[in-house]
């Protein structure tokens, strides 16, 4: 984070993966959620994105275990700022970048490292020149105690744990399985694969995320 030119490359792949990020729209696996939230079967959705899709979807009771890339804080002074209109910043300080970017793709990762960023111009805090930071949680960080502590309580008040489209290979989503488990709480794999906890579930399903929580919905009626 202290470093200049490793922000200059940060920002400059923020920007071009913005694009991306506003053109992103919940799918049916979102919209299953919200309705099983509606039903009362979800008591609180504990998410690992950071796109803040479930909410966009209608999601009401939702933690975002690794925070979330819409807003930004200060590292000095703390202040807050949504993300949106610092892309009309960053575009307008940085042109011919913006111009360059315009054709990479989401997946383009090599593409962006292709190009120069030494004169990329990047954001600071409008109110102390701070440096500004999305508010997600980065390779290397930890994810805030008291979120951790809230994830727990919400795990110590439910019936069980329901584990949807994750691998479970990081630890920050595994431990809901271990605390499930040392309480004696039910725990339901939905993965399109094989996961950490398969050997601690109570039930396991393959396929589709969207289509077996569609189908679940259609048997409650
Ligand atoms: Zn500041």
């Amino acid at each position: 984070m202290a470093d200049h030119s490793s922000r200059q490359r940060f920002w400059s792949r923020n920007m071009v993966g913005w694009r991306f990020m506003v053109e992103a729209q919940p799918n049916d696996a979102h919209q299953a959620l919200v309705q099983l939230e509606q039903l009362g079967v979800v008591s609180c959705l504990v998410t690992q994105n950071v796109d803040g899709l479930h909410q966009r979807a209608g999601s009401r009771n939702v933690i975002d275990l690794h925070g979330r890339v819409d807003t930004l804080s200060c590292m000095t002074c703390g202040i807050q700022y949504p993300r949106a209109p610092l892309q009309l910043w960053l575009e307008n300080h940085n042109p011919e970048y913006a111009l360059l970017a315009g054709g990479i793709a989401p997946d383009g990762d090599a593409d962006i490292d292709h190009l120069d960023y030494s004169t990329m111009k990047i954001p600071h805090c409008q109110h102390c020149r701070g440096i500004i930071k999305p508010n997600a949680v980065f390779y290397g960080d930890s994810i805030p105690k008291q979120r951790v502590m809230q994830a727990e309580q919400t795990m110590q008040s439910a019936a069980g744990l329901l584990v949807v489209g994750s691998s479970l290979m990081t630890y920050s989503g595994y431990r809901f399985c271990l605390w499930a488990q040392r309480q004696g709480k039910p725990i339901l794999l939905l993965n399109d694969g094989k996961t950490r906890a398969d050997e601690m579930a109570t039930a396991r399903m393959g396929g589709s995320c969207s289509t077996v929580l569609q189908s679940w919905l259609g048997d409650l009626g």
